[in-house]
């Protein structure tokens, strides 16, 4: 069968190429044509584990092709993915240009029957208006259908993730194009992934739901982070207790800087957004986000706090630039924050990342040097602060960062080190929720 994913991005790139990987001939779009350009050459623009491996096999065993052509796209395939990005507008609410304007592309590239289905994250409702817009721009009267089969793929396993998922969610209308999605997703039933069969609101609302609740998990324990550093108490052992009791579970446990990235921000925005406007305000929502917003700033104060009070003139060497590890991607990166909000508050920002670095230089501003290493990185600096979590920032040479920092104070936002281990070394350690 021959498909089309229309955006190569992060989640886009992974789609088609997992397909091709299940056997399928998949043509990955995108109108960024540099992208385009280096694909066909074998280089994936962004990092993902496996990935550029895994392009390169499918590209060379002819199952995998890259275009700028909506259009012929269109034109070869039965089934169409729409996988396009859909980033907030000021207001929080979705910007859903990209969607119409493939929609409309679709519509008049239509010669005969085709599924076209959301894999984009979009608002309930969405999938009904690509459906009105590719009708509206159809030369003739084409029969077609639309369908949603939300992502639910991590950056820095989602190859993993896309093969190997929890459940693949399709919203559809018809037995056909039930069928259709089923079939694509073949090689998953042997390997009996769960799948949730629904109409396509409840698809899209499924989306919404998922990433609305980890997000809520995420600021429920790092509220509690922040009442155990007032009352001494240590939030790991409190997570580890809660996670044991089965009706809560382990995951999404984890105290931090508060969550960031291209999905959990964008989407508690526009979900709380989309419900407000239509008349059922999501309390809990509304307020994780603003939970999360403090914790960020939380952070910085935190820093500040390590520092006698004030930034201003002193080093700060900052380690992890990424949402979270095994990616470059920043989009809303708590560490990116607390970077150039320490910048702006007159620090000198030393900063390091394994994969960010390129993505970070072209937006923290300021009094930023850009480090090659965590020991270059340390060197001069007042304090030592570990943003994100590589495995790089893990085992750390302690007696070599005593001898590299103006002072032994270390900021884990990321609680990846032992208080005692940290401080034996002679360190001031500041944690997120270790009292
Ligand atoms: P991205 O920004 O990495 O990629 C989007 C791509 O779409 C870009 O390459 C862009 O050039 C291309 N594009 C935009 N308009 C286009 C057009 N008119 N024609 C052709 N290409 C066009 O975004 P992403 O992170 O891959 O996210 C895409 C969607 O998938 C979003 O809705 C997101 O919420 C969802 N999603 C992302 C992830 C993730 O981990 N990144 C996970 C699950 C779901």
């Amino acid at each position: 069968m021959n498909i089309c994913v229309i955006g190569a991005g992060y989640a886009g790139l992974v789609t088609g190429a997992c397909f091709a990987e299940f056997g399928l001939k998949v043509t990955c779009v995108d109108k960024d044509k540099e992208k385009i350009t280096k694909l066909k050459k074998g280089k994936v623009p962004f990092f993902e584990p496996g990935l550029e491996e895994m392009v390169r096999r499918n590209a060379a065993q002819g199952r995998l092709f890259f275009d700028t052509d909506v259009g012929r796209a269109v034109k070869n395939s039965l089934v169409v993915f729409i996988c396009v990005g859909t980033p907030s507008k000021e207001d929080g609410s979705v910007d859903l240009s990209a969607v119409d304007e493939v929609a409309k592309q679709i519509g008049a590239s239509l010669d005969g029957y085709k599924l076209i289905v959301t894999k984009s994250t979009v608002p309930v409702g969405t999938t009904k208006r690509v459906e009105r817009i590719i009708r509206e721009n159809c030369q003739e009267p084409y029969h077609f259908e639309v369908a949603s089969n939300p992502e639910f793929l991590r950056e820095g396993s989602a190859i993993e993730d896309f093969m190997r998922p929890n459940r693949v969610v399709i919203g559809a209308e018809s037995d056909q194009a039930r069928a259709i999605l089923k079939d694509l997703y073949s090689p998953l039933y042997l390997i009996e992934t769960p799948f949730v069969v629904t109409d396509i609101q409840t698809s899209e609302m499924i989306k919404y739901a998922c990433n609305a609740f980890l997000a809520t998990k995420i600021s429920f324990i790092n509220e509690m982070a922040n009442l155990c550093d007032k009352v001494g108490a240590d939030v790991h052992q409190v997570a580890r207790a809660m996670g044991l009791d089965q009706r809560i579970g382990p995951k999404f446990l984890h105290p931090g800087p508060g969550f960031g990235g291209s999905c959990f921000p964008k989407d508690t925005r526009a979900f709380a957004h989309f419900a407000r406007e239509v008349g059922v305000p999501l309390e809990l929502v509304e307020s994780v986000i603003r939970v999360n917003r403090r914790q960020w700033e939380r952070m910085v104060q935190k820093t500040e706090e390590a520092l006698g009070g004030v930034v201003k003139g002193k080093t700060l060497a900052l380690l992890g630039l990424t949402y979270k590890p095994n990616t470059d991607d920043i989009r809303e990166a708590p560490s990116i924050f607390i970077a150039q909000e320490l910048a702006s508050r007159g620090a000198r920002m030393r900063v390091y990342d394994p994969a960010g670095m390129e993505n970070a230089s072209k937006v923290l501003k300021g009094d930023v040097v850009f480090c090659k290493e965590p020991y270059e990185t340390a060197s001069g600096a007042h304090a030592l602060i570990i943003a994100t979590e590589w495995n790089e920032f893990r085992n750390l040479d302690f007696d070599r960062l005593k001898g590299l920092l103006a002072d032994p104070v270390v900021l884990d936002l990321r609680n990846i080190y032992e208080p005692r281990r940290v401080q034996d070394k002679g360190f001031r350690y500041v944690g997120v929720g270790r009292g």
